[in-house]
């Protein structure tokens, strides 16, 4: 562990057509403590999407075996295809005192909570549904069908924003990634990430307290 002591742990979602990806991209640019986790996927590559960057392409059976080999920290279905994140990245990454973002949807950011309640959950949301479709429709990479499996998805995943810590509208890129950022570092200080400050002023107080 680095003296800056272990990183936080930030699951971020949102509706599909959030603009997540391009919050993530600015929130990694403007600071050197963050590492964003690369899922592994099923799905096919999109236009412009790279192998290790944008995701780990697999086919579903080379999925199914990283399943199987538990190398996966949660994984989900998500409009048909598998999506998960490799373990050892995140755990690595916390340790050496890196904040770690992850870029999930609801259902594994549900798994990873449960697993580990320290978690920092954040949802972001367009300012309204109708700005989620224009900007689904404006991506121009899905087809109609896709596209309204999507907003079905996202009128689901509603339902559960009650269940995150923070939500954030993204009606501005830039104010979106900076409220983020506070999120995250306001959480350095939330009493059950200080654990290791505390035992040191039980053990200052107690020193203190003999000696008088
Ligand atoms: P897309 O196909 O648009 O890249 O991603 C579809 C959804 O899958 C998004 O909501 C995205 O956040 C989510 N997703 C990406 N990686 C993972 C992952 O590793 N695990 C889970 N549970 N969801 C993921």
């Amino acid at each position: 562990m680095s003296d800056a002591g272990r990183g936080i742990l930030t699951v971020v979602s949102g509706f599909a057509g959030s603009g997540k990806g391009t919050v993530m991209k600015k929130l990694i640019e403007g600071h050197d403590n963050y590492a964003l986790s690369v899922s592994a996927t099923s799905r096919k590559p999109r236009p412009g999407e790279e192998e290790g960057i944008s995701y780990f392409f697999k086919t579903r059976e080379e999925f199914e075996e990283m399943i199987r080999q538990d190398a996966l920290l949660e994984y989900a279905e998500y409009v048909e295809n598998y999506y998960g994140t490799p373990k050892d990245f995140v755990f690595s990454k916390m340790d050496e005192g890196k904040d770690v973002v992850l870029e999930i949807e609801l259902q594994g950011a549900m798994q990873i909570k449960k697993k580990y309640p320290d978690t920092l959950l954040i949802f972001l949301t367009p300012p309204s549904a109708d700005e989620l479709y224009k900007r689904l429709k404006g991506r121009g990479t899905e087809t109609d069908e896709v596209i309204a499996k999507r907003m079905k998805r996202a009128s689901e995943e509603a339902l559960c924003i009650k269940d995150y810590d923070y939500l954030i509208i993204n009606d501005n890129i830039d104010d979106c990634t900076r409220r983020v950022h506070e999120a995250i570092q306001t959480a350095h200080h939330t009493v059950r990430h200080e654990a290791e400050l505390i035992e040191r002023i039980k053990t200052e107080l107690k020193e203190i307290g003999g000696n008088k």
